[in-house]
């Protein structure tokens, strides 16, 4: 019987991950049926959901906004990755196990070195926002062997909270969390914009002297083209800027190599999705 898969939010039409995984499986010959459900965002409506899909057969889902802290009370077990973030993106059921994963932070580091050839190790990481994407993205980050992560955020108080719940976890790496008009004399070599601004063409209130020469600016959001922080980091003379559409396609082949113990080559999936900086 055809494995089946699907991917759970709410809304859930826009999601690329049925493209994603389509051709993943495709391309490395699994025989496995990937579609969306829409879940319901009334109290239960996420459990309900998923208990029906896995009475079904289902072996495994991808979960985006708003129930990514659902399916972390819904697993069983839980990754470190997925502990700290406190929120799954990817489960995976064998019979009453339900195993929670988040693996956005490791998609982001694995695009970061491999597809654009950044080092992390040794440099000063800016992270801009305090939401589940930069909690996702802490521990891979430390993982990478980052010098100093810096967590700012509109609201300060949530940067500092998570600069303190993380700092046991960060390894070598020291850590800070402050406002976003705090970072007046600091300077990064890699600065990601973590905040939901670029959903809506707002600019997270920084100033371009966090970009060190030669730096790389990574907007996490994609599809929305030059958003204006990658046309601030370009006008500050960064090296690269780039979105968050390998970080997407990165994500995606990670649980598509848990589910299916075959890693997927993601780079038809980048190309196809890829929409050109202006
Ligand atoms: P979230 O949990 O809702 O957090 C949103 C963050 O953005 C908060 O820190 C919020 O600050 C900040 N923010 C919102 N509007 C802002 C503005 N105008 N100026 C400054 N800060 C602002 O969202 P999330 O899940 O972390 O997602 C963040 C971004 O990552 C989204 O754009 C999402 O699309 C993207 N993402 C991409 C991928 C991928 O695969 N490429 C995966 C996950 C997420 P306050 O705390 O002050 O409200």
């Amino acid at each position: 019987m055809t494995d089946r898969y699907a991917v759970i939010g709410n809304p859930i039409s826009h999601s690329k991950s049925p493209l994603i995984h389509g051709l993943f499986a495709e391309a490395t010959g699994q025989d496995m049926h990937y579609a969306t459900i829409l879940g319901a965002t009334i109290p239960g409506g996420f459990a309900h959901a998923v208990d029906a899909f896995r009475a079904d057969g289902g072996r495994g889902l991808n979960v985006t906004v708003p129930f990514k802290t659902d399916a972390f009370a819904y697993a069983t077990e839980l990754s470190p990755d997925a502990q700290l973030a406190g929120a799954v993106n990817a489960l995976k059921f064998e019979g009453d196990r339900v195993q929670g994963q988040n693996f956005d932070g490791i998609g982001l580091v694995r695009d970061v070195q491999r597809n654009l050839g950044v080092s992390i190790a040794g440099r000063r990481v800016l992270l801009l926002g305090a939401g589940g994407a930069t909690r996702g993205a802490l521990l891979p980050l430390a993982r990478a062997g980052a010098a100093a992560i810096v967590i700012a955020n509109r609201t300060a108080e949530k940067a500092h909270a998570l600069a303190q719940a993380f700092g046991p976890h960060a390894g070598g790496a020291a850590v800070q969390g402050c406002g976003l008009g705090a970072l007046e004399d600091q300077v990064f070599d890699i600065v990601f914009n973590a905040t939901s601004a670029s959903l809506s063409a707002e600019l997270p209130v920084i100033s371009p002297s966090v970009f060190a020469p030669g730096a790389l600016a990574y907007d996490l959001v994609y599809g929305k083209g030059l958003t204006p922080f990658l046309h601030l980091a370009r006008g500050a003379g960064c090296a690269q800027v780039v979105d968050g559409v390998g970080m997407l396609a990165e994500q995606a082949a990670e649980a598509f190599e848990w589910w299916r113990g075959v890693r997927p080559d993601t780079s038809d999936v980048i190309a196809r999705l890829t929409v050109p900086l202006a």
